[in-house]
């Protein structure tokens, strides 16, 4: 399967090929930011499976150690597409929102950081649920 997604404004392009099994709701504080306050959901996937066919990304990562994605967005409309961790350089997660077509996504079958959870935030039923990361 090949999928397409881009930025607002258009200057950004990308495609995704394969299966993306790895769905997830992340509920951080800094994913409640930069999504508007719902929470980021997302596909984890490989590196090489996903590519820009159009524009460059402009790129940010606050400063500090542990685990602080990079975050990849439009230099003209702001919008977020992908973010990578540099612990992880074989993984890059990519925002549903961008997609051409977001109902492929499904749902979430992750909750991450349920811990930093508003109470008007819902969970899905059937979802594996963490308060912060698998693991920890
Ligand atoms: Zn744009
Ligand atoms: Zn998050």
């Amino acid at each position: 399967m090949t999928i397409a997604g881009g930025c607002y404004c258009g200057a950004l392009r990308y495609e995704i090929t394969g299966d993306f099994p790895w769905r997830a709701l992340c509920l951080c504080k800094t994913c409640q930011k930069i999504s508007g306050g719902a929470g980021n959901l997302f596909i984890g996937i490989e590196a090489r499976q996903f590519r820009y066919t159009q524009g460059e990304p402009r790129t940010y990562r606050r400063e500090g150690d542990g685990f602080i994605p990079t975050r990849e967005f439009c230099g003209t409309c702001g919008v977020h597409i992908a973010g990578r961790l540099i612990q992880i350089p074989e993984g890059v997660v990519v925002k549903i929102g961008t997609l051409d077509d977001p109902s492929v996504f499904e749902g979430p079958v992750r909750v991450f950081w349920t811990q930093d959870k508003q109470p008007y935030h819902l969970l899905p039923a059937d979802a594996e649920i963490y308060a912060t990361l698998p693991g920890r």
